[in-house]
């Protein structure tokens, strides 16, 4: 039986990594994630067949746990994931990341537990019990899985606009570390301790340290740090399935530890931040929000002339942003794109890689739509076309097109590279109103002499275009 459950575990990784490759394109994406979704289902069953699961007195007691918590997490994700907006989709990956931290961390205290009480059962300590190797993975996974959880909660509350803004507290960098080396401490304590107080001190402390490190944490940097909470899991979920001598768990684990710290990596260039730097440092904060308010006036345009400004223009750039994800326009812009393309013109999409509200956000949309993906350009392979655009449409993105990242050293978005719309000959910037984008500041390229607000839901707006267009066929 043994050799079979390994064996299956086997299968079950490479299934996850093939899945997890496919992901790598939208084209099969979706298939990616049937494959490792069958991949899980594999492994959930496979351990109904576990000698620790049903070869104890408890196995019925076992059995009916794994159904009952099959039953209502199974449920309750099935029920949400089909409701969930699209928008809100990004605070429904934070909270399950911050689920899959939780599970790791709460892996970590059954198995501390019970070695504590095995422990000062024997007049031992829990690295006797436990194996040194195991003690020292275990609690490792537990500080890295409890920062992950309360860390992704607070994510979640942030994307979901619960809590609004990023804040530094007094003397927050002090605090931090303090707490960081208080959990540290207790971390080396129970390794050679027999008794619970400093396991729960410990666990506390971490989950304090999760908040405090995300709280901080503003607008640009926020897909740094989900993305490395992810990674964060990931490693836990490995380290713990060690502790249980679990395969799938250890190279699941590895896989998306390795596949979230890439993307954080990643993340973090595109951004222009170090990983440390949002980590530790709490940038992009309310203290370092620039006070700049008015910076003149917004200058209107009409559906009518901006329709007839892009049907005469010879290359229009489409800059997409959230608010497009907000107003679902993504089929209207697509209908849009075709009639300007039926007149000549070159269309080409311009895609930021923070853009909307998680990575990829942008393109699952416009794939969604029917776009073609070789009209898709990454922000390093458009921004020098900008200077040969004759009209940038913005539409629903703010942030991602904000000059005061190059030019405003007190603006929270200072350093992130942005798509250029600002240097094409004209801009079009649809939205519904003066509202600011995620990190809270206001936008200069709506006030520059080359831009015109064509103000509504993006959907509307679109439409509107269209029908513009149309009329001068
Ligand atoms: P922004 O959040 O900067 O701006 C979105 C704009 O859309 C707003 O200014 C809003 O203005 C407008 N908008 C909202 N609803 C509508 C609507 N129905 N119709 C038309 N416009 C609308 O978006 P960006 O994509 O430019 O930037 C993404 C931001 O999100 C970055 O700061 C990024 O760091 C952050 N982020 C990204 C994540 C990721 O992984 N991609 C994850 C977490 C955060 P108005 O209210 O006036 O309409």
């Amino acid at each position: 039986m043994e050799t079979l459950i390994q064996a299956s575990y086997f299968i079950v990784a490479v299934i996850f990594i093939v899945g997890l490759k496919q992901m790598s394109s939208p084209v099969t994406a979706r298939r990616g994630i049937l494959w490792a979704g069958a991949a899980m289902v594999l492994a959930t069953i496979v351990t109904f067949l576990a000698p620790q699961i049903i070869d104890t007195d408890q196995a019925t007691t076992n059995v009916v746990l794994i159904i009952l918590a099959i039953a209502l997490g199974g449920g309750y994700a099935w029920w949400s994931g089909k409701r969930v907006a699209i928008t809100d989709m990004p605070q429904m990956i934070a909270m399950y990341n911050g689920m899959g931290g939780g599970a790791a961390a709460t892996i970590a205290a059954v198995e501390l537990l019970k070695a504590t009480s095995d422990a000062s059962a024997n007049s031992t300590n829990i690295a006797t019990e436990l194996g040194s190797d195991v003690a020292i993975l275990g609690i490792l996974g537990a500080i890295i899985g409890t920062i992950s959880f309360s860390g992704s909660i607070i994510a979640w509350a942030k994307l979901d606009g619960r809590l609004n803004r990023s804040k530094l507290l007094p003397a927050q960098h002090l605090v931090n570390a303090l707490i960081a080396i208080a959990t540290v401490g207790f971390a080396i304590s129970i390794y050679f301790s027999s008794v619970l107080a400093p396991i729960v001190v410990f666990f506390a402390l971490a989950l304090v340290l999760g908040i405090f490190i995300t709280i901080p944490v503003g607008g640009a940097d926020m897909p740094v740090i989900i993305s490395l909470f992810n990674a964060l899991t990931g490693l836990a979920v490995g380290f713990e399935g060690y502790v249980l001598g679990n395969a799938a768990m250890i190279i699941a684990g590895i896989v998306v530890g390795s596949a979230g710290s890439l993307l954080t990596h990643l993340m973090a260039v595109a951004m222009n931040r170090s990983v440390s730097n949002v980590f530790f440092a709490g940038v992009g904060t309310e203290t370092a929000t620039s006070s700049d308010t008015s910076q003149g006036e917004m200058k209107e345009i009409q559906a009518q002339d901006a329709g007839i400004l892009m049907a005469f223009a010879s290359q229009v750039v489409i800059i997409p942003g959230y608010g497009m994800a907000v107003a679902q326009a993504q089929h209207k812009i697509w209908e849009l794109t075709q009639l300007l393309d039926d007149k000549g013109v070159s269309v080409k999409f311009a895609i930021h890689p923070v853009a909307g509200r998680m990575p990829g956000h942008m393109n699952v949309l416009l794939a969604e739509a029917g776009v073609p993906y070789d009209m898709i350009y990454d922000m390093e392979d458009i921004n020098a076309d900008f200077k040969t655009t004759t009209v940038a449409l913005v539409i629903g993105a703010n942030d991602v097109v904000n000059p005061s990242a190059k030019t405003d050293s007190s603006s929270p978005l200072y350093g992130m590279p942005i798509l250029d719309a600002v240097d094409s000959d004209n801009v079009i910037v649809i939205k519904r109103g003066r509202g600011t984008g995620f990190s809270g500041v206001e936008n200069p390229l709506f006030f520059a002499d080359n831009t015109k607000m064509l103000f509504g839901d993006g959907q509307k707006a679109a439409n509107d275009l269209i029908q513009a267009v149309k009329e001068l066929s």
